[in-house]
């Protein structure tokens, strides 16, 4: 039986876990924390990203290994990789760790990004910013940030001199971008996949809403969206990497363009939807890559919406009350902030979605209002 390792044992891959079932997979985690959202379905070792030994048990008779976030120690996941196979390479980790790396990749690759320039510190972040075509600006930090930590936006110049004063007071050795602000009107991502036999295939574009720098809500697929040139983007990034497993790249949409923000060498809350909204999940595929086994399809059934429960969920069964509402709970104690589940709607059309989706917003205030 094929056993899969996963480094991390946080929600994706719990769901890895639970689709990987269904195919006869069996799977374990490497975990610090006690009572994982994926230990609680699946074997668990417990242990540092980087401790040696907990890195060998976990290798200990599996047949490939994969994770589920990205900042894995890079040199943990090239140590595995001289013991049994790991996917995504340890290279797309290299470059997506990276905001500076990931960016210079897009750009070797011909594909549009926000202007971005290196900062070191709060001497050079004047420089910097003229360099990316001046004022507004994000700044942010090259490594460790995720949603919308670490992050300055930066409009007149009180917002310079107030992250000049952060940066002087907690510097950061490994550096940080600035980055032109591009005046988008909205998010899109898409989901690729390849596997370890060159197949590709490519999920619908996808629309995403972020608040407070946390994805909230997703559509797809994304109406209207330039799904050919989102395509041919993921696809060199996959060429050039030597990709096999999901990636995910979230762009900027702006004037009919894509302007890549990131990527993330793992399965991603954007394609959650996928779960219940295409034929194949993007979990299933992820696995299906690793292993080998034919791709499935990616086509979406019908119109489907993701919406993440955060800090705080609505009981199961008024969500479950609402036609086509699929609840995925992940195991976790509410903390404010904390992504706890999210529910998958489908519908044959865009209004049937809408409705619903409204149906969960108001569950969701109804929450905050009590
Ligand atoms: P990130 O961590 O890079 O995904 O950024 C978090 C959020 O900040 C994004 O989803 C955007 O809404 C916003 N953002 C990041 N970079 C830029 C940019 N260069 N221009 C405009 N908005 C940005």
């Amino acid at each position: 039986m094929t056993t899969i390792g996963i480094i991390g044992g946080g929600q994706l891959g719990r769901m890895m876990a639970l689709a990987g079932h269904n195919l006869g997979l069996r799977f374990r985690c490497l975990e610090p924390g006690a009572d994982s959202p994926m230990g609680q379905v699946a074997e668990q070792i417990t242990g540092n990203y980087d401790d040696a030994g907990a890195l060998m048990r976990l290798a200990s008779g599996c047949d490939v290994i994969t994770y589920e976030f990205e900042n894995v120690p890079i040199e943990s996941a090239n140590h595995l990789a001289h013991i049994v196979p790991i996917y995504p390479p340890p290279l797309a980790l290299e470059v997506a760790q990276d905001r500076w790396r990931e960016k210079s990749c897009f750009k070797q690759l011909d594909i549009p990004t926000p202007s971005f320039a290196r900062v070191n510190g709060a001497e050079d972040l004047d420089e910097a910013i003229a360099a990316v075509g001046g004022l507004p600006a994000v700044l942010k930090t090259r490594r460790f940030g995720y949603d919308g930590k670490g992050q300055w936006v930066l409009r007149g110049n009180i917002d310079v001199a107030a992250a000049q004063t952060d940066l002087r007071k907690h510097e950061v050795t490994t550096g940080y971008i600035v980055e032109g602000f591009v005046p988008f009107q909205r998010e899109l991502s898409i989901l690729a996949v390849r596997a370890t036999t060159g197949e590709v295939a490519f999920y619908p574009l996808v629309e995403n809403q972020h608040q407070d720098g946390i994805l909230r809500l997703s559509r797809a697929p994304a109406a209207g969206a330039p799904q050919a040139l989102a395509e041919d983007y993921a696809n060199r990034v996959l060429t050039h990497l030597g990709y096999v497993g999901v990636l995910a790249i979230e762009f900027f949409e702006h004037d009919g363009q894509l302007i890549a923000n990131e990527m993330a060498p793992r399965v991603h809350n954007s394609g959650h939807w996928t779960q219940d909204g295409a034929v194949t999940s993007q979990f299933e595929n992820h696995l299906r890559a690793i292993t080998g086994l034919p791709l499935g399809a990616t086509a979406a059934r019908g119109c489907a919406a993701m919406v993440n429960l955060i800090g705080s969920t609505p009981g199961p069964a008024a969500i479950l009350a609402i036609p086509d509402a699929h609840l995925h709970l992940y195991g976790k104690s509410p903390r404010p902030g904390r992504k706890l589940g999210h529910i998958n709607l489908v519908a044959p059309d865009a209004t049937t979605l809408e409705n619903r989706v409204k149906q969960v917003q108001a569950l969701a205030l109804a929450l905050i209002d009590g």
